[in-house]
């Protein structure tokens, strides 16, 4: 197993055509902590719709979401549910955290080649979170989970489906995530891999449940806890 490098140099990323973005926890950091309001949601969803108590909605959440790959993926299979209505009460949240990254959206503009987000969540929250960061006009596309056909990433046919979409030479692409597991399809397929880990990751191991996995070298070249800052590297910014 081979350790990620830190800092990159533009020759690594010369050959990229295709930037292809996470949404939440990599183009905003994680201590913003959005996921918390959708957490939230899913939660009272579930609880309504199953007429429990909020700490049994959790368990079954968090058991749909580790068997299936999302906690929607198990609500349609077990209780028919409408993703869309699940969706939308999901996403139905607060983003007045995320401010505007003026610089993240100048580097992302100076990348050369298109862009793309390619998110579980939906269109909608995707173009209201890249909005207040002031960086969605700087991407051609979007691709979500409904695109996606309700199947989430890390499954590989939802990344074949994302790059024959778009016309994408994987072996031309990179991609940035927070989560080490939707990376190992990625660098199966040739694309230069960029892990996001929160600023204190020490903290975050203990406090975060989605985290217990290992950070497995072979799937990640390169890791970062500032997305800017490593974009200014590979735009040669910083010697
Ligand atoms: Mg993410």
């Amino acid at each position: 197993m081979t350790k990620p490098a830190k800092l990159p140099s533009p020759d690594d990323f010369a050959h990229v055509r295709d930037w292809v973005f996470d949404l939440d926890n990599t183009l905003y950091p994680h201590h913003i902590n959005l996921f918390a309001q959708i957490d939230t949601n899913m939660t009272a969803f579930v609880a309504e719709l199953l007429q429990v108590d909020p700490v049994e909605a959790k368990v079954l959440q968090k058991r749909y979401y580790h068997e299936h790959g999302t906690t929607l993926a198990g609500l349609m299979l077990h209780h028919k549910v409408d993703p869309n209505a699940f969706l939308e009460r999901a996403h139905a949240i607060d983003y007045s955290a995320l401010l505007p990254d003026e610089a993240l959206g100048a580097a992302i503009k100076r990348l050369p080649g298109r862009k793309f987000i390619f998110t579980n969540g939906t269109v909608a929250h995707a173009q209201d979170a890249a909005r207040a960061l002031g960086i969605l006009d700087h991407f051609d596309d979007i691709f979500d989970i409904v695109a996606a056909d309700y199947v989430p990433k890390p499954a590989g046919s939802t990344y074949d489906k994302f790059a024959s979409l778009n016309r994408i030479d994987t072996k031309k692409a990179a991609m940035f995530e927070d989560l080490p597991r939707n990376l190992e399809v990625p660098k199966a397929l040739g694309m230069k891999t960029v892990l996001l880990v929160p600023r204190n990751l020490e903290t975050a191991l203990l406090e975060t449940w989605e985290r217990v996995e290992h950070i497995d070298g072979d799937s990640v070249d390169f890791i970062t806890d500032d997305l800017s800052g490593f974009l200014g590297h590979v735009l040669g910014d910083q010697a």
